[in-house]
């Protein structure tokens, strides 16, 4: 990727406050949003311009950041910036109410639609992995994913034990500390419970406790299985790190007989190469590895994860309720060590077990940040929401803890999940939450323009079938027709920035996903891209699931008055 640029040292992160460098405020929040992206608050190694999710990356190279921010400075109000894998390729003349940026990350024909073919593609600076947020500037640091996983948790619990309060008295063990794995520990103490998690470097262990994501670290497998047995039997909420390669650490428990509530993993499994540690080496020893003996590496890593996925079916087997947390660790078992674990698939995903019935609705993690800078703004949409939606004690619960736990990291922000429910005047509730945010950067409330925009990982967004859509009811999993009409739907509701990648989350070849920001700066053109981006998009996950056959989806499209052709076929 070259040496990192001048520039970037010198904005470290996101530009902030009310002057603009850019013609408008459309292509400044993409500059400030790529350089929160690369912000060192928010992205694990951004001198690589890796910002989270093995190697997820904002830009191809740092020449090509570069040249991003030159284009946008000079991007017209009627023009649009096309970005092929973190590359500016052509700015053409559209329209005002048409899209500033296009992004297309990471995508391969079919046939060649695989880590080997994208690998060499990459070497030859011909490709980038844009992962779901990184390549798309919509990366908010673990804080972004903190909801998502904080209602999973939530529902796993509700699910095994319906009589307690969350998770408390129980223990989750997981592993990975990274940028998305790092919410673990504090969703699971914000649902009142204890979680172990196991992590192999130590700096992702240190940072996540600076960050107060974690509360308490050590070395040694009896010292954390005694903190974290004690924390529990007292329903106190407590996490800590074990400093261990996930796979040795589960094998420990086994060892052990401790068999924890709950097992799940965050590991980048996705990609056995760059974002998985194999046992018996030190992260430095790894990386040598990695770089003298690709191969080798692969194979290590691989069958490091058959063994962690074998402990993983054994804790299962002896009580632990099983969960994959989308980072493809069965597919990879699957595909490569079906020899050593026949089944890997017997624990579910996450999607199937907790997730789906809010994609029905619509539901997905809405996430919008402050391009001032300024927290006191995003402490004004705090109150907006609460405001709009008095009736959703969840909600609030929510939005209390992440003012009162949540470290803003790079510029401010906050994420709710909101779906597409409509009030009596047909406005849904991402798109009522997003107007009034408008209004209230209209009235001056909010000192400058908040961009809002989601996860990949969303009701109608993505096909995935080891994740988003494993499972489906009526076996379209694989189908990847959606997610390309989602973001062709996305442009013709005018959002601001529209991308499609391939490989989020489970790895390349394994999915397809779209993301989109529409920038809110009190303007009527911003209600009217409001308007239509929040009601067209969670609409999206409405009749992808009406249309495999789901009854909460099929009820939401009835309620909201969803149209929905050939319903009943
Ligand atoms: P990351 O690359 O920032 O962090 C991964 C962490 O795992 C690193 O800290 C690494 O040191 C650690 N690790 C790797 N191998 C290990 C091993 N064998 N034992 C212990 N620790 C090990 O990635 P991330 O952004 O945290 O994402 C983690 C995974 O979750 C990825 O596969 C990603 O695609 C997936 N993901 C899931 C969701 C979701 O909502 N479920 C969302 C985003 C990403």
């Amino acid at each position: 990727v070259g040496e990192p640029s001048a520039q970037w040292r010198e904005y470290r992160g996101a530009p902030t406050g009310t002057d603009i460098e850019c013609e408008g405020w459309r292509q400044e929040a993409a500059l400030r949003m790529l350089n929160n992206n690369l912000d060192p608050e928010v992205a694990e190694k951004p001198e690589e311009l890796v910002v989270y999710g093995g190697t997820g990356r904002a830009a191809r190279s740092w020449d090509a950041y570069d040249a991003i921010l030159a284009e946008l400075r000079e991007l017209r109000d009627d023009e649009t910036l096309l970005v092929q894998s973190g590359k500016p390729v052509g700015r053409f003349t559209t329209h005002e109410r048409a899209p500033r940026v296009l992004i297309a990350n990471s995508n391969l024909v079919g046939k060649w639609d695989d880590w080997e073919h994208f690998h060499e593609l990459e070497a030859e600076g011909l490709i980038m992995y844009g992962q779901m947020t990184a390549g798309s500037w919509a990366y908010i640091g673990t804080q972004g994913i903190l909801q998502g996983t904080y209602e999973t948790l939530a529902e796993a619990g509700r699910q095994q034990f319906p009589d307690r309060n969350g998770l408390r008295g129980t223990v989750t063990v997981t592993a990975g500390l990274g940028g998305m794995g790092g919410a673990q520990p504090l969703a699971v103490t914000m649902n009142h419970g204890v979680c172990i998690a196991a992590e192999v470097d130590e700096r992702r262990i240190d940072r996540r406790i600076e960050t107060g994501y974690c509360m308490a670290r050590t070395d040694d497998v009896d010292d954390a299985i005694e903190r974290a047995r004690e924390a529990a039997e007292a329903g106190e909420a407590f996490s800590i790190a074990v400093h261990a390669n996930a796979a040795d650490f589960l094998e420990g428990l086994l060892q052990r007989e401790f068999v924890p509530e709950f097992l799940t993993d965050q590991t980048s499994a996705h990609d056995e190469l760059e974002g998985y540690y194999p046992s018996g080496f030190t992260v430095a020893e790894a990386d040598v590895l990695r770089a003298n003996d690709p191969e080798r590496y692969r194979e290590e890593s691989l069958d490091t994860m058959a063994r962690h996925v074998q402990a993983m079916l054994d804790l299962q087997e002896r009580g632990a309720t099983t969960f994959e947390y989308g980072n493809n660790i069965r597919g990879q078992v699957q595909e490569y060590r079906s020899d050593e674990v026949p089944d890997p698939f017997a624990f579910p995903g996450f999607v199937p077990a907790y997730i789906r019935p809010l994609f029905c609705e619509g539901k997905g993690p809405f996430r919008w940040a402050a391009l001032s800078g300024d927290p006191a703004d995003i402490h004004r949409t705090d109150e907006a929401v609460l405001e709009l939606f008095p009736e959703k004690d969840h909600l609030r619960r929510w939005i209390e803890l992440a003012r009162e736990q949540v470290q803003f990291q790079g510029l401010p922000s906050r994420v709710c999940w909101l779906g597409y429910a409509t009030d009596e005047d047909g406005t849904t509730e991402r798109a009522t939450f997003a107007l009034r945010i408008n209004e209230l950067v209209a009235e001056g409330e909010i000192s400058a323009p908040v961009v809002v925009t989601r996860d990949h990982l969303d009701a109608g967004s993505v096909a995935s079938p080891h994740r988003e859509t494993e499972a489906m009811r009526d076996g379209s999993d694989a189908v990847a027709d959606w997610p390309i009409l989602n973001a062709l739907l996305n442009c013709a509701a005018g959002a601001d920035i529209v991308s499609v990648h391939d490989g989020g989350g489970v790895g390349i070849g394994n999915s397809l996903h779209t993301n989109n920001h529409v920038v809110l700066d009190g303007s009527e053109l911003a209600a009217e891209k409001a308007r239509r981006v929040f009601t067209t998009d969670p609409g999206m996950g409405v009749i992808r699931h009406a249309d495999a056959g789901y009854e909460e989806a099929i009820e939401e499209a009835e309620r909201s008055d969803v149209a929905v052709p050939m319903r009943d076929r």
